[in-house]
């Protein structure tokens, strides 16, 4: 069996969490990389890596790819949650089944994770819960109602989590990343939405990488397992808000 233990990462097919499976690897862990675009995770090439098609609201599928790449890899040690869904929107104009679509994945979709890893964490007293927020799931932003709402709950239950799994020496990490160049954007309806984004983000000479959030996760991760960093906030110097 590999020496170093499986890591899991949801959302890897892009972004973010694309750049922490590179890092990961790096550093010599098995991964199980999940996504909807399967051809997106082959496509990373990387070794000793199980890719499969999951959809984050599919609990049961989760649980399924999770307890397969355990029965190679051995115990999942670290979940990264970092599949989402940003859809930015003004409150009177946006389709309320984009707030339910964020709802399912960013909020119930982490949930999804927990549920999958948190009783073997448990049991044999060890692993690490990085749950991906964000700085949106610290403040109010302009049109980020329900993006903004999912944020913060992932905040509220990684705060409760940490709680009730500390005394088994479980971490719970929560990465809240301010503005990141990835593909998360491009899924906003609204053209003028995003037009002013852009803008905001030129505004401020550009923003930070995903390769910049995968750093501050892998080195969180690689804190003695008595160190538990509970969270990091991540943003270009020159993002104000
Ligand atoms: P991307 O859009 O590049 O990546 C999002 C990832 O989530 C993709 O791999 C996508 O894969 C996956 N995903 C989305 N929906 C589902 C689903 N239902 N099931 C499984 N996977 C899903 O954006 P980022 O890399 O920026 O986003 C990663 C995380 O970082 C998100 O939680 C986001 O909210 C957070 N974040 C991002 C910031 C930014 O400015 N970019 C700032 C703060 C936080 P696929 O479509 O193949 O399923």
């Amino acid at each position: 069996m590999n020496k170093k233990p499986l890591v899991v990462i949801t959302g890897a097919s892009s972004g973010i969490g694309a750049a922490v499976a590179q890092a990961m690897s790096k550093q010599g862990h098995p991964l199980l990389l999940l996504a909807r675009r399967l051809d997106r995770l082959e496509a990373l090439d990387l070794p000793d890596a199980l890719c499969r098609q999951v959809d984050v609201t599919d609990r049961a599928a989760l649980q399924r790819a999770i307890t397969e790449a355990e029965e190679v890899y051995g115990p999942t040690d670290c979940l990264v949650n970092n599949a989402g869904l940003m859809q930015l929107g003004r409150v009177a104009e946006q389709d309320p089944a984009e707030w339910d679509a964020m709802v399912d994945i960013n909020i119930k979709g982490v949930l999804n994770g927990i549920s999958a890893v948190a009783g073997q964490m448990k049991a044999r007293k060890g692993g690490t819960i990085i749950n991906v927020s964000s700085v949106a799931g610290i403040k109010g932003f302009p049109n980020h109602m329900a993006y903004c709402g999912t944020k913060f709950a992932v905040h509220g239950l990684s705060e409760t989590l940490r709680e009730e799994l500390s005394d088994d020496s479980v971490r719970v990490i929560t990465i809240a990343p301010g503005a990141v160049e990835t593909e998360l954007l491009s899924h906003t309806s609204a053209s003028d939405i995003i037009d002013g984004y852009e803008q905001w983000k030129d505004g401020m000479g550009g923003v930070i990488t995903s390769e910049d959030i995968a750093n501050c996760i892998a080195f969180v991760y690689q804190q003695p397992q008595n160190v538990c960093i509970r969270e990091l906030v991540v943003t270009a110097t020159r993002q104000s808000a």
